[in-house]
């Protein structure tokens, strides 16, 4: 297979809003700017959708899953072809759309040529279940036949973030379409570039006009435009804590849609002093500089036992120095810019937090070069869980090392946060991986890895992380509404 292309300048092809399968302004006729992170240039202006667009999309999306529509008469199986359709799209032109990525997020571009071959896989995995969300037939008491219809709930908003752009729509679409529904979906206002591309890959693909729009544009306008409408059945979200209320409350207060959301997470890393240190320190090193640290499951906590702290915070620190931070076009680069200055001047806020409260920074903590949004990897140890560093989200490349004596000091310690996302353990011991894995508040647990998600394995919080799980045969349950049929058995009456 020819090696992955970078564009370092790809052409800006798609920087309307995308509505019944045509791309057009906005009602507004207001644009906004997409920088690139590395620079601080805009790259392009693009239709500001707010509640009118967001109302015209909804509008297109509701016909589109009315019955009798195209969309809801087609064969189960053939939604299932269109899915597949979208996939190969996405891999036919992934060195377009990873170096798309790549200026809008920062990200290195063999990152993004891996998210888009994620993406893919995603797409793919849901173009299987497409025909296969069967129901059950049920043994009902009395004289009775039941069974149960798994159907699409109907015109599903989801609000998606800026830290893997086209694999969280991939994540939402996948679903949200093998099961027959309709959807609005907005970028986050910082990546639009990779959806609106992706729009026309899915009228390429075949989709129906109505079936997918989306509308760029801010999250307090166009985001909670779609969390608010009545005509949107459910809403699915990824994003910050705070903002997940936002959209639980705006549910709530309109039609009671369906919610899901994944949120924020605080995850811990434990390391026991029987393990392979070096092994551990490169799990616990990609498992929060991975992605720059934006990552909702980062590893942003690693505990590590007591015996070995002091030579796990020395070679954490050496890995820490060696990482190659600079332009994401390079093949070598590991670590792009941050997404935006609002991200940037946060996370070097939190690295002054971390020295005022004792916390000893033993690399990094500052800007990377001279112009963009780079951080340097930073390593902190000394670090209690008490401190802001080990209990709010920073989403950057800080690694806080915190110290632990034995396995229930670790639980304790993991489980002291609102958060509940996602947690690791690296031990030989297998008694020791269970005992937290069976302890730990975490929807994903990784044993003697880190940050392993496939398409088949269900994702999603506990606590404030989130509710519901996106990906795997877990995610149908939050696109689809389940009837109950029951008929009246006449002759067993008889
Ligand atoms: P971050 O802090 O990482 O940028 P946010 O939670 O603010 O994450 O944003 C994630 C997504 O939610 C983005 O698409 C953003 O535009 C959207 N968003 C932000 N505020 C709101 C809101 N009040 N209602 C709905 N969506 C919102």
């Amino acid at each position: 297979m020819a090696p992955p292309k970078p564009t370092r300048e790809p052409e800006i092809k798609f920087t309307q809003i995308f509505i019944n399968n045509e791309f057009c302004d906005s009602v507004s006729g207001k644009v906004f700017p997409t920088i690139n992170p590395c620079t601080g240039d805009k790259i392009s202006d693009v239709q500001e959708g707010d509640k009118a667009d967001v109302d015209k999309a909804v509008k297109a999306a509701k016909a589109a899953v009315k019955r009798g529509s195209p969309w809801r008469r087609m064969d189960a199986s053939k939604r299932g072809k269109l899915l597949s359709k979208f996939a190969e799209l996405l891999e036919r032109d992934k060195d377009y759309l990873a170096s798309l990525e790549t200026i809008d997020n920062g990200k290195p571009y063999t990152d993004s040529v891996d998210d888009i071959h994620a993406s893919s896989d995603v797409m793919r995995y849901y173009a299987g279940w497409a025909d296969k969300n069967s129901g059950k037939t049920i043994p009902s008491d009395g004289d009775l036949f039941t069974f149960t219809r798994h159907e699409p709930i109907g015109v599903c908003g989801q609000i998606i973030p800026w830290n893997y752009p086209v694999m969280m729509m991939a994540w939402k679409l996948g679903p949200a379409l093998a099961c027959g529904n309709s959807v609005v979906l907005k970028p986050a206002e910082q990546t639009p570039l990779s959806a609106l591309y992706c729009a026309s890959l899915l009228k390429e693909a075949g989709f129906p006009a109505g079936v997918v729009n989306i509308v760029p544009g801010y999250g307090p306008t166009a985001g909670a435009a779609i969390a608010e409408h009545m005509q949107v059945d459910k809403v699915a979200f990824t994003g910050s804590t705070e903002v997940g209320k936002l959209v639980m409350q705006a549910a709530g207060r309109s039609n009671l849609k369906r919610v899901s959301l994944e949120l924020g997470g605080k995850s811990p890393l434990i390391i026991f002093a029987d393990s392979d240190i070096d092994a551990a320190v490169y799990w616990a090193h990609a498992g929060i500089m991975n992605n720059h640290g934006q990552n909702c499951c980062a590893g942003s906590r690693t505990l590590v036992e007591e015996s070995i702290y002091d030579e796990f915070v020395e070679k954490s620190k050496q890995m820490a120095e060696f990482r190659s931070v600079g332009d994401p076009f390079e093949e070598s680069t590991q670590q792009g810019p941050q997404v935006d200055e609002e991200q940037f001047n946060k996370i070097l806020s939190y690295v002054e937090a971390g020295k005022v409260e004792g916390a000893k920074l033993e690399f990094g903590g500052e800007r990377h070069g001279d112009k963009g949004y780079f951080v340097k990897p930073t390593v902190f140890s000394n670090v209690t869980n008490e401190m802001r560093i080990a209990r709010e989200e920073i989403f950057g490349p800080v690694q806080t090392i915190i110290k632990f004596k034995d396995l229930d000091d670790a639980i304790g310690k993991a489980n002291s946060t609102p958060y509940g996302l996602a947690a690791g353990v690296i031990t030989k011991d297998i008694n020791k991986a269970m005992m937290f894995a069976q302890n730990v508040d975490a929807g994903s647990v990784w044993i003697n890895c880190y940050d392993m998600i496939t398409p088949q394995t269900p994702f999603g919080g506990f606590k404030q992380s989130g509710q519901g799980r996106e990906l795997g045969e877990y995610a149908l349950k939050e696109y689809t509404e389940v009837k109950t049929v029951t008929m009246m058995i006449p002759e067993k009456n008889s």
